[in-house]
């Protein structure tokens, strides 16, 4: 198994409050233990087991990362990641029990990701999660993977408890699938800004797979373009006239003719492999720098046209690209300038992980959700209906209130 992280995260992230007195959202109380969730996340290529408590707090969060089984091949081979799933989990999950520091039979609920992602995969996490919720008679929740990245940015880096999600704020949710503005009202989703075309993620990895870098390349394309000078020139941010909508094929195709543009040029020697990119020149460096500019001031700038039309009170940023040091940056400049309560994922749960999936868990029993009747993988799962509707909603008024 590699890439092996649990215990205590180490990284840490800025709660910031802005000047406008707006207060941070309540802490869960720190006292209940209860309910213990086990969530899963095996969407994709990340085997993950992770455990919370009733506050939030993260007791166990594992991630066996795949990259190895896949980094042969470029990108996530779909039959290799179910395959290693399933072999990954006997350790997995042993080990988040461990650092939890309990056993199975105390677990009080069970919450594996549900869509989207790749159905083989899925497959095995849901079927894990429902069989160890049937065997302990304990609720199960279906969790849609970005409901998981939204809540994510209130969960504490540092094994505190997590802060309850206001009843109203915007997700912004960037990875390798989605880039999406979210508007979230009473746990339901609604979308604002959409991709029309790949993902920021998506477009940060071909641009870095061209260059011969290895998989996953956002986050060394992102190391890269910090030792550059960012040459503005081949790149533009596309154009959004009435309706909002981010777009990054565009710059992505900019980005690869410039790559081109060096190779013709002798700049840069063709398509060959670049392992970690230590090797290339300056000017593939400063390409890269331009590059990323370019893709964060699009974030920027759907962001500002957002909030002038309807302000945005509290913005919660999420997904693996919210690990980007540029937007981490250019996100805390322009929220302190537009008075914007301001949550930035934890990076330790920026990534794919299943802290998130169980926190999701703990959020739905807090609106008065029970579990789910029954539930099905799905490769893609709109999520302007959240929480589901086959969701049971407890209705016992009197034990709502007492879920924390
Ligand atoms: P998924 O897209 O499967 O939900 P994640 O939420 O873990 O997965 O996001 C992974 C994506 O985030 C990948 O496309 C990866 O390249 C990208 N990414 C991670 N770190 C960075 C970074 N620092 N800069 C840009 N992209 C990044
Ligand atoms: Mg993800």
């Amino acid at each position: 198994m590699v890439g092996y992280r649990s215990g205590r995260p180490q990284n840490t992230t800025m709660v910031r409050l802005t000047e406008r007195g707006l207060k941070p959202p309540e802490r869960y109380p720190v006292a209940p233990e209860h309910p213990l969730i086990l969530g899963i996340e095996t969407s994709c290529d990340d085997t993950a087991c992770a455990v919370i408590d009733g506050a939030g707090r993260v007791l166990a969060s594992v991630v066996s990362s795949q990259l190895a089984a896949h980094r042969p091949y470029g990108g996530v081979v779909p039959e290799i990641a179910s395959r290693e799933h399933l072999k990954n989990w006997p350790a997995v999950s042993a080990e988040a029990l461990r650092v939890a520091g309990i056993e199975l039979p105390d677990v009080d609920a069970v919450a594996a990701t549900r869509g989207p992602g790749l159905v083989g995969s899925l497959l095995v996490g849901l079927s894990l999660g429902r069989g160890i919720a049937r065997g302990l008679e304990v609720p199960f929740h279906g969790v849609h993977h970005i409901e998981g990245h939204l809540v994510s940015p209130f969960l504490d880096a540092e094994l505190g408890a997590a802060s309850v999600a206001p009843e109203r704020f915007h997700g912004l949710v960037i990875s390798g699938g989605h880039t999406s503005l979210l508007d979230v009202r009473d746990g339901q989703v609604s979308s604002m800004v959409e991709t029309r075309d790949d993902a920021m993620g998506e477009v940060f990895d071909k641009v870095g797979k061209r260059l011969g870098l290895d998989y996953p390349q956002g986050p060394r394309v992102d190391e890269l373009a910090e030792e550059g000078e960012p040459d503005p020139r081949p790149f533009s941010v596309a154009r959004a006239k009435g309706e909002l909508f981010f777009s990054f094929s565009g710059l992505k195709t900019q980005a690869l003719r410039a790559i081109e543009q060096l190779e013709r040029d002798g700049v840069l020697s063709g398509a060959s492999a670049h392992g970690n990119g230590e090797d290339l020149p300056a000017a593939t460096r400063d390409l890269l720098a331009g590059f990323r500019r370019t893709a964060v001031d699009q974030i920027l700038d759907r962001l500002e046209r957002s909030h002038s039309a309807r302000p945005i009170d509290l913005l919660a940023v999420s997904g693996g690209v919210a690990a980007n040091r540029l937007l981490r940056r250019e996100l805390v400049s322009w929220a302190d300038r537009s008075g914007v309560d301001l949550r930035l994922v934890p990076l330790i749960y920026s990534g794919d992980n299943a802290a998130m999936i169980a926190f999701a868990a703990l959020e739905r029993q807090r609106h008065g959700f029970v579990g789910d009747s029954e539930i099905a993988p799905a490769s893609r799962l709109p999520f302007d209906k959240l929480p589901p509707e086959h969701a049971v909603l407890e209705r016992n008024a009197d034990r709502h209130q007492e879920t924390p």
